[in-house]
């Protein structure tokens, strides 16, 4: 068994307030390439107060991003590197301001301004040839662990699937619950319930271990007092809580693996567009069998934020509909694996996944 052998973000930057630090974090990083920072920014931060202590120069190019309805693709990617690299030539660094798209946008371009051709060659594990530029990410959502995590996950004309290698992770985070503050509650509970679902999978699997479960637990921790005990609910005190929550659950993945909720999450989101962290919802709403500690506290947390989920979706899709989602769950035999143990090949058959995908 080859062990992992992970690579870290360079520096973290924590604390209310934190954001401000931006550009003296960044100066002695100017001096490098063209000498111009990129900054990718969440849309929603358009005309708002964020969006006046950018601490940009004039040199630099701020770009407003719209993430929704789509996650990123890789025709984006693309798009915006060539701009850029018309533009202007190679930049300093790139920096991203949002949530979990964001994050993946800007680390993914930070790896395609120094490779040639599509995005789409790069789609998979150490494919990348060059290391990118200097990233920074500025996490303004909590749960998805984009901000620590070795992919830059993008949705291809074919495949859904990250850009996976060292060079991925970001060179520096700010992590600033002051940011958070205004996301809405529903998103708040998902992509906090992205992180909840990285730790319980993370957990129940072979590939778990002292230092993923250190993490796990932690974030689990963290979870229960920002979703469940007493003091639950979207607060400052509990925003400072979850963006750490989210950076563990995050690590706790990283020395594991995630599992069924992921691998089907990522056929829901494949075929039908379905983000991220509702999928995840809609799904393990669903897994009371495979995690039944993690189901029941689970439901217990919907019930408290009265989060009503979709049902019966399935009735909707027709068996080409439930191949295609299941093909792509299929091919995510890490998880499966790490899940099941080594005969999942007998327990997660293509069967098997679309009579999971016909619960939903
Ligand atoms: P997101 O970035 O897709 O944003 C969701 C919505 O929240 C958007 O409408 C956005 O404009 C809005 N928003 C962001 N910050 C806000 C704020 N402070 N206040 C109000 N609104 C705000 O959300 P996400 O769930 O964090 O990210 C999902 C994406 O992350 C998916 O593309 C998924 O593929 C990716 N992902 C990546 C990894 C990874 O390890 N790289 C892991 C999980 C998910
Ligand atoms: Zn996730």
């Amino acid at each position: 068994m080859t062990h992992k052998n992970f690579k870290n973000i360079d520096k973290v930057t924590y604390g209310r307030g934190s954001f401000a630090q931006l550009s003296e974090t960044i100066a002695p990083i100017r001096k490098e390439n063209k000498q111009y920072f990129v900054f990718v920014v969440d849309n929603y931060f358009k005309g708002k107060d964020l969006s006046a202590k950018l601490q940009n120069k004039p040199e630099d190019l701020v770009y407003y991003v719209d993430v929704d309805p789509y996650e990123p693709t890789t025709h984006q990617i693309d798009a915006l590197r060539d701009e850029i690299l018309a533009k202007k030539g190679l930049p300093s660094g790139v920096i991203g301001i949002g949530g979990g798209s964001i994050m993946d946008i800007a680390k993914a371009l930070s790896l395609m301004l120094t490779n040639e051709g599509s995005s789409t060659l790069y789609q998979g594990l150490n494919l990348i040839k060059n290391p990118g530029i200097y990233h920074l990410g500025v996490p303004t959502i909590s749960g998805t662990g984009a901000e620590v995590s070795m992919t830059a996950v993008l949705t291809g004309p074919e495949k859904k699937l990250g850009l996976k290698c060292d060079w991925t992770v970001f060179n520096q985070v700010i992590l600033d619950p002051e940011l958070i503050a205004t996301v809405p509650t529903d998103w708040w509970f998902y992509t906090g319930m992205d992180t909840y679902i990285h730790c319980i999978e993370s957990h129940n699997g072979i590939r778990n271990n002292a230092f993923s479960l250190a993490y796990g637990d932690q974030a689990l921790h963290l979870c229960r007092e920002v979703y469940l005990n007493e003091k639950a609910g979207q607060t400052p005190e509990n925003n400072d809580i979850l963006m750490v929550a989210s950076l563990m659950g995050g690590l706790s993945l990283t020395y594991s693996e995630v599992g069924v909720c992921h691998a089907l999450s990522y056929g829901l989101s494949k075929i039908h567009g379905t983000r991220h962290c509702y999928a995840n919802c809609v799904i393990f709403q669903h897994l009371g069998d495979i995690y039944p500690q993690g189901h029941s506290e689970f439901m217990q947390m919907i019930k408290k934020h009265k989060i009503e989920l979709p049902q019966n979706l399935s009735k909707d899709w027709d068996e080409a509909t439930l191949d295609k989602m299941a093909m792509v769950s299929y091919n995510l035999p890490f998880m499966w694996n790490h899940a099941f143990g080594d005969n999942y090949k007998e327990i997660a058959t293509l069967d098997y996944i679309k009579d999971l995908f016909r619960c939903l």
